[in-house]
């Protein structure tokens, strides 16, 4: 059964990425890097489900989206540009293939930064970042998720890949087989961790394998 929680406020991250902080309903349970299916709560937009994932922390008594915006699609996120504080989104069910299974390489693109938003922060509050490492390919550098946050948290362990804009300090192009074995190290267990859209994931799976990288190894899901 969905239920309907008010939006207590949205926030700007980037020119297309907006924060809807809600209500959380009573018992909804959920692990750092999964979705829900998500709805407007207005009429004609109920049966609208699309995926989400929690970029607060289970034990927050709040729910948080960081959610990438098409104003083209003409579908859910464009229409979510126009909520304000007080309206009203349907959560339904909990789902998610990626968890943290230990220390590794978290390879994101675009939006498929936000199951690692809220694994990193459990690491934080942890205290337990230690030696991960997150390569975020985006197109330029307007289009990065949080970047200051990432920045302090992982230092030289950020790595930025633009595909549309060539910027000292960031690597141009695209997630290669050479980028990521520089940053595999002498560590031979890392986990990696994709998510992005279908093409990115394609073709940084096809430079594991091309690694060697054992499939047990990869922790992984498709944002389409
Ligand atoms: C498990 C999971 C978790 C996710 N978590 C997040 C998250 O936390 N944050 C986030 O930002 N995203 C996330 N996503 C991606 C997110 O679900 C999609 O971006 C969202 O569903 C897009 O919804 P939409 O209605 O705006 O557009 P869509 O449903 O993609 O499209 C609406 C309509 O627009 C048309 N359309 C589609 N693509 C194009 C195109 N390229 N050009 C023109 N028209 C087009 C189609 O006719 C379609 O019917 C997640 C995805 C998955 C699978």
């Amino acid at each position: 059964m969905a239920h309907s929680v008010k939006i207590t406020s949205i926030k700007r991250i980037t020119h297309d990425v907006l924060s809807f902080v809600t209500e959380k309903p009573a018992g909804l349970v959920y692990h750092p890097g999964q979705a829900v299916d998500v709805s407007i709560n207005k009429p004609g937009w109920e049966k609208e489900l699309r995926p989400f994932t929690f970029t607060s922390l289970p034990e927050d008594d709040f729910l948080e989206f960081t959610i990438k915006t098409y104003p083209f699609h003409h579908g859910v996120t464009n229409q979510l540009r126009s909520l304000v504080k007080g309206d009203a989104l349907l959560i339904g069910d909990v789902f998610g293939a990626i968890s943290y299974k230990g220390e590794g390489i978290f390879i994101a693109g675009g939006s498929g930064i936000t199951p690692f938003i809220a694994i990193l922060k459990q690491l934080e509050k942890k205290n337990k970042i230690g030696n991960n490492k997150l390569i975020f390919a985006n197109k330029t550098k307007g289009d990065i998720i949080l970047e200051d946050k990432f920045k302090i948290l992982l230092g030289s362990n950020f790595i930025n890949v633009l595909s549309d804009e060539v910027r000292l300090g960031y690597e141009n192009g695209y997630v290669t087989a050479d980028l990521i074995k520089q940053h595999i190290g002498k560590n031979t267990q890392n986990y990696f961790y994709l998510c992005g859209p279908d093409l990115m994931m394609q073709a940084v799976e096809k430079q594991l394998s091309s690694l060697k990288i054992a499939d047990n190894f990869i922790v992984k899901e498709a944002f389409g």
